[in-house]
Order: C-alpha cells, then sequence, then structure tokens
C-alpha cells in the first residue's frame, strides 16, 4: 500500500513514512492509492473479534510494511481494557428510541481521540526506535487532541510535544488535563487567540521546510493519516455492536469539527462496509454543514468562529475536509490543488449541482446542526427519558440524528467527550455536577505549566529552538 497526496504532487510512499510526514511537502495531505475492499467473507470473519484483534486486521492493511507480529504488538499495547475501562472498549448502548450511542470516551483523556492517540503513541515509539530517531510533535488543538496526545506520548523516549491552544477557550477541566502534566517532555502553549490561529501556525511551521527538517518536526493533529486508520476501527466495531448481521446497515451520526472522525466513516465505507448515511453534526460553527446543504465550502476566520459550548467544534476550517474532495473528484490531484488555492485565498469554493447529488446519493452525507439551546434540551431528555448523562458534542450529534432519521433507519452516534469534561454546560442543562470517573478528583487544583504567545509563527519556532538547546 502506497500514500499519495491529495494536491497530487508527491512521489508515492511506504505507511511508515507516512507517520511521520504529516502534512505531504505539496502542501496536500496523505491517502493511500485506493483503499482496501472488505469482502462479505472478511466481515463474517471480523464479526466476532475482540477489539486489539480487529484492530490488527483492519490496520494491516493500511500498515503493510510493519511485520504483523510487530504490528499485533503495537495495537496489544493500545487497545488494553485497563486504558479504556473495558473489555469491550467501545461499549453500545441503546437509548428508548432505538438511536444507539457508541461509547468512544472512556480512555485515558476521557474524549473519542484517545483512540486514534494510544495507537499514535505507540507507532511513534515503534517506527522512531526502529529508525534511531527522535521527533518533536508539535500539534494545535482546541481541547481534546492536546490532552490525548500529551497522554499518549508523556514519558516515551525521543519524543517532545509542542502543544498550541487558544488561550482561555477551552473548559477548566480541558486545561487542568493538559497543563498540569509535568512530564519535561511535554511543553504546552496558549496561544493568544482561536484554534483557527494555532492551526494556521502549525501549518506555517510544516510549510517551513528547512525549520522542520532541521528541528525533526512532526505532527499528531488529525490531519495524520495514522489517526484516521485507527479511527476507521471503531466504525467496523460499532457497525458490528449495532446489527446482527452483515446484510444490514447501519448510519452514523458523528458531531465534527476538523472532519477527521467522520473522514474515517467515509473510509470505512469505501472499504465495503455496509454504511446508510454518514450524517455530520456540526455546532453554531456549521461551515460544514453549509456545504452538505448548498455545494459552497466557505471556511472562516476566527472573527467569525464562535466561541460555543461544544467548543472541541469550534472550527471553520475542516482539514480533513481534503481528503473527501479528493475522493469526489476522482483522484484529480490539480483540481483539489485549485480548489485549495481559492480556500487559501480565503475565497473557497463551489461545487455543482451533480457533484452535490453524488455527495448524498454515492457517499451517503448529510449534514444537520445544533446550536446552545438544542444542546440543553438534548441533555435533559436523555438524562430524564434515558437516565444517560452525555457531554455537549454528543448532544449535538444525537440532537442531528433525532432530527434526520428515517423511519427505521439504525443510527449510531458518535459519543465523542465524557460530561465531566464540560461541567459548565451540564450545571446549566442539569443544575447539577456532571459524574467524575474514578481517579480525575481534584484535577483543577494541581499546579499548572504553560507558556502564554501572540497568535505568531515566528515566536513558536523560537520557543521550539530554545527548548531544544
Ligand atoms: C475533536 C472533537 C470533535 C470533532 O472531531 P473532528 O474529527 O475534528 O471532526 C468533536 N467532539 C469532541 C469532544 C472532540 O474532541
Amino acid at each position: 500500500m502506497r500514500y499519495i497526496s491529495t494536491r497530487g504532487a508527491m512521489a508515492p510512499l511506504p505507511f511508515s513514512e507516512t507517520v511521520l510526514l504529516g502534512l505531504a511537502p505539496d502542501g496536500g495531505l496523505l491517502l493511500p492509492e485506493r483503499y482496501p475492499q472488505i469482502s462479505r467473507e472478511q466481515l463474517d470473519a471480523w464479526r466476532g473479534l475482540g477489539y486489539a484483534e480487529l484492530a490488527f486486521e483492519i490496520i494491516r492493511l493500511f500498515a503493510d510494511d510493519i511485520p504483523d507480529a510487530d504490528l499485533k504488538g503495537i495495537v496489544q499495547r493500545a487497545y488494553r481494557p485497563e486504558l479504556f475501562g473495558s473489555a469491550a472498549i467501545t461499549p453500545l448502548k441503546r437509548l428508548h428510541d432505538g438511536i444507539a450511542i457508541l461509547e468512544l470516551s472512556n480512555g485515558p483523556t476521557l474524549a473519542f481521540k484517545d483512540m486514534a492517540m494510544q495507537f499514535l503513541g505507540q507507532l511513534f515509539e515503534y517506527v522512531l526506535a526502529r529508525r534511531g530517531e527522535t521527533l518533536n510533535i508539535l500539534g494545535a488543538t482546541s481541547g481534546d487532541t492536546g490532552s490525548a496526545a500529551e497522554y499518549a506520548m508523556r514519558g516515551k523516549a525521543g519524543i517532545n510535544v509542542f502543544m498550541l491552544s487558544p488561550d482561555g477557550k477551552m473548559s477548566a477541566f480541558q486545561r487542568a488535563q493538559m497543563y498540569s502534566l509535568q512530564d519535561g517532555n511535554i511543553h504546552n502553549i496558549a496561544i493568544q487567540g482561536m484554534f483557527d490561529d494555532c492551526q494556521d501556525i502549525v501549518k506555517a511551521v510544516q510549510n517551513d521546510h528547512a525549520f522542520k527538517a532541521s528541528h525533526r518536526i512532526g505532527t499528531v493533529n488529525s490531519i495524520n493519516w495514522a489517526r484516521i486508520v485507527a479511527q476507521v476501527v471503531y466504525y467496523f466495531k460499532g457497525y458490528f455492536q449495532a446489527t446482527a448481521g452483515n446484510d444490514e446497515k447501519a448510519s452514523f451520526c458523528v458531531p465534527s469539527g476538523n472532519f477527521g472522525n467522520v473522514c474515517a466513516g467515509h473510509v470505512a465505507r469505501r472499504m465495503g462496509l455496509p454504511i446508510d448515511r454518514l450524517i455530520v453534526a456540526t455546532n453554531e460553527n456549521d461551515v460544514l454543514d453549509e456545504f452538505f446543504k448548498s455545494g459552497r465550502y466557505a471556511p472562516r476566520g476566527s472573527a467569525n468562529t464562535w466561541v460555543t459550548s461544544s467548543p472541541s467544534m469550534d472550527i471553520s476550517k475542516a482539514s480533513n475536509f481534503e481528503r473527501f474532495v479528493f475522493d469526489l473528484l476522482g483522484s484529480d490531484g490539480a483540481a483539489v490543488a485549485k480548489l485549495w488555492a481559492e480556500v487559501d485565498a480565503g475565497r473557497g469554493f463551489q461545487l455543482d449541482a451533480e457533484q452535490m447529488r453524488r455527495v448524498s446519493d454515492e457517499f451517503g452525507f448529510v449534514s444537520g446542526k445544533s446550536a446552545h439551546a438544542d444542546r440543553l434540551v438534548t441533555i435533559r431528555q436523555l438524562d430524564s427519558e434515558d437516565g444517560v448523562v452525555v457531554d455537549t458534542h454528543t448532544a449535538d450529534g444525537i440532537k442531528v440524528a433525532r432530527e434526520l432519521r428515517r423511519t427505521g433507519e439504525n443510527i449510531v452516534c458518535l459519543e465523542t467527550a465524557l460530561p465531566a469534561k464540560f461541567a459548565d454546560a451540564i450545571r446549566e442543562a442539569l443544575d447539577r455536577e456532571p459524574p467524575r470517573p474514578a481517579g480525575f478528583e481534584g484535577l483543577e487544583a494541581l499546579p499548572q505549566r504553560v507558556t502564554v504567545l501572540p497568535a505568531e509563527a515566528g515566536l513558536v519556532k523560537a520557543y521550539i529552538e530554545q527548548s531544544l538547546e
């Protein structure tokens, strides 16, 4: 399996090379030349597998330059029941109305990002050791990526993490989770701006090829292909849990920001998993909802990105979306490069009616949107009708799933975080504290380590240089 760029101007690379690369040299995103096709027989054989076994079977199709025995070790270390709180790793529960919730947030940082990041931590350690190299990870987070990356990489030899987060924009719990880490290889940088500013700085540093090479800069952001692959696994697992046999279909509803999570659903669907629809749920930052409704993709700047009560979706430029458009345009890298030149110039682009027909008919995408009042109503409904407390992001998904559900449609809503991470909204909705899993008591009272910087790539580079001296 070889990997190419969405902008079409990169010589194909094997999997292990893509793991450390992040963004392609031509500014595009990496993806496989083609998606492996899963037969009905393979699905039947996989249905009964445990999580780590299933992860091995799926990931080995993409990571074919890692020996099977090594990959088995990597996934077994990443998906241990102790880390995720149950042997199932991703338990599924049904609400009274038949909608299912796939629990993806029982990992070390209580958000679905752990599902990919625990794998990535093990993978990085393995690949770096094999090559005798070190890596400095530069990332941007609106909350959950940062903590998931830091908990996956803390204390790992040969790896430093430099994590940019928007100053003052995350919940107290999220800040405490990240900034309380005292490991010497973890560096928290709070940027005076929004998440998109942080992401722009990461891209700017990535595009400074000399700096990137001399400082061995890598990424763990959702543009990293290995994260998408790891996420593909729980679409298969969730499908098996939600259906009785492989002749059934299921739809997935996914709270979205950077389009990373639902991009993995798209890949699973292209591989032949019987997914009916992929329902994209946004919050008030509805760039993606606008696209799926109108064909117009118009990313917005920080000034037009709202701070909401589902902050991990306060994103107005969906990095991974480029991968889907590449598939939609029949792997035409030049056409993608042209569209993204428009995006980079601040103009965005408009797809035509025929292309949009394929987006829904052929690729199964639909979308909906949820606002603060919707989240509160949904959280209250689930609490009173099902005795289930969900976080604000998961609530956005459930609201949209209920709105768009067709008669008899088997919808799996992806739980993207636990409510403990977003206590303010739970207090507002339920007038009580969210349940807090064991081991997280007193987190906010721990001493914190963070450096605040203005939103300038040059200052971030200087900080990295200084820290590595
Ligand atoms: C990251 C995140 C999202 C958005 O996921 P994308 O892959 O960026 O679309 C939604 N909810 C939570 C809680 C998250 O951490």
